[in-house]
């Protein structure tokens, strides 16, 4: 019967976020959802929504039914229960942009008997109905303040249930050593304690190499979200800044300002392609004279030691010099691209004549020829980031990442609930003790998928929701 998933009175917000883009979306959920929108909503084809199979798109007007007067001209998403975000009835109405239209729209919902959404209320319909675990519905929260494509996509990985079919797999693992132990203490005139020692040690030590690569992870999530940082190097007047300007230029949109800029580094968050950077020019302060070239290297060092990806600006019309080669020195055994700028005008050497000059037979395929000036070369540049981060070193879609505090700390308590089993195992302290760190293992596990949380961190995770999700 469909009629048990209507669930909740019915809810609306503005499911996009504030301010931005020229379409916003109303949503509005549970029961009575598409009788409420058919009172204000006037098709074109003069159908009604009550009448119209699911899944289908509809073109009309926003009408107040009390004035007659058309609002806004909108298409009408109708989506019936179950098949929706919520498993309860949907529908979405897209509308102009403008707050005005938006909140008149709203309230004539509200008139015709909808109310408005608590912040994450659809999301936690969908979880209240079955359908999404708790860490689906995180994933949730991180679609909708996601910066760049990039995220999203990751976002849309773990929503897909990636991260819990691990975690339930690495819960399966434990909860078999559990009963296998289990039985030991309750059959004890069996004796089987070493043999079972032995596989006690040997599966807990894999399902630990299992929970410590997906830590790994986490650190994956950190490069979506905070960006790549990418530290620009180089000597003097080779073009950093303006490297700097034109990747800001090339970027689909500014993403957000970095708080906290240092007095000494220009730092700026760009999507380029999708990718979220985090751009450092250390070139930020010190161009004046003298101390210059010792600067240079020592913020070459640093930017080596902090980022994720170094780009080294050398000037293509002039020779490399000392200062260069120390810098050179300071990188090579990091991530980094070495642009060769000023292509533009007649260059020093070719490519292969500048690797051969660093005297490193791995560079030339580093370097890239470009005009920061002219905006020349910029899209090899970031194909090649996109290359460097996501074919090889950071494998995003491949793995399930752990993508927040909360996931990331139960996730640091399992890890120490079956180390301290290893070490029980070692010292040989007896099978109930182990049980305890095994138990502690499997419900920090849990906790990461939602499957035994307590009801006031459900409440707490979904009121940090914008409202409309
Ligand atoms: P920085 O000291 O490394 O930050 O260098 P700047 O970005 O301030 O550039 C130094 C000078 O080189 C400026 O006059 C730029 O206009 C010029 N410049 C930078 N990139 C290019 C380029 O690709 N071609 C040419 N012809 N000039 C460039
Ligand atoms: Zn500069």
């Amino acid at each position: 019967m469909a009629d048990q998933y209507n669930g909740g009175p019915a809810i609306a917000a503005i499911s996009t976020p504030a301010g931005t883009g020229a379409i916003a979306i109303i949503r509005i959920s549970g029961r009575e959802s598409i009788e409420i929108v058919d009172a204000v909503f006037q098709p074109a084809d003069k159908s009604s929504l009550r009448d119209s199979p699911s899944h289908t798109i509809h073109y009309g007007w926003i009408v107040d039914p009390q004035t007659q007067d058309s609002v806004d001209e909108v298409l009408v998403m109708l989506m019936r229960a179950p098949r929706t975000f919520t498993r309860e009835d949907v529908v979405e109405i897209n509308c102009h942009g403008g707050a005005y239209i938006q909140g008149r729209i709203l309230e004539l919902l509200f008139q015709s008997g909808a109310r408005l959404a608590e912040p994450g209320e659809f999301t936690k319909r969908a979880f209240l109905n079955g359908r999404m675990d708790l860490s689906q519905a995180e994933a949730v929260m991180d679609l909708i303040s996601s910066q760049t494509d990039l995220s999203l996509r990751s976002s849309i990985h773990t929503l897909k249930g990636g991260l819990r079919e691990k975690i339930d797999m690495l819960r399966g693992g434990l909860l078999d050593l559990m009963t296998q132990i289990e039985a030991n203490i309750d059959y004890p005139e069996y004796d089987l304690e070493d043999v079972t020692l032995d596989q006690i040690q040997k599966t807990a030590a894999a399902i630990l190499e299992k929970m410590e690569d997906l830590w790994r992870t986490a650190e994956s999530g950190r490069l979506l979200k905070q960006g790549i940082k990418v530290a620009i190097v180089g000597r003097p007047n080779v073009g950093k800044s303006t490297l700097l300007n034109a990747l800001l230029r090339e970027q689909r949109a500014i993403v957000t300002d970095i708080p906290g800029t240092t007095r000494d580094t220009i730092e700026e968050f760009v999507d380029l392609g999708g990718m979220p950077l985090h751009l450092v020019d250390t070139a930020g302060i010190r161009e004046t004279e003298d101390v210059v070239e010792k600067i240079g290297v020592d913020l070459a060092r640093r930017a080596a030691e902090e980022s994720d990806l170094i780009l080294m600006v050398v000037d293509a019309g002039m020779e490399l010099d000392g200062e260069d080669r120390a810098i050179f020195q300071e990188i090579r055994h990091k991530q980094y691209l070495i642009l060769l700028n000023k292509t533009d005008l007649t260059a020093a050497h070719s490519a292969d004549e500048f690797a051969a000059i660093l005297g490193d037979p791995q560079a030339r395929e580093h370097i890239l020829a470009v005009s920061a000036k002219e905006e020349k070369g910029l899209d090899t540049v970031e194909s090649r980031i996109r290359k460097l981060f996501f074919d090889g070193t950071i494998a995003i879609g491949k793995d399930p990442l752990i993508s927040n505090l909360r996931q990331k700390e139960a996730l640091r308590r399992g890890i120490a609930g079956l180390r301290a089993v290893l070490r029980g195992v070692e010292e040989g302290i007896p099978q109930d003790m182990i049980m305890i760190d095994l138990t502690d293992a499997y419900d920090a596990l849990g906790e990461i998928s939602g499957h035994c949380v307590k009801d006031d961190v459900i409440q707490e995770i979904f009121s940090r929701f914008c409202l409309g999700k």
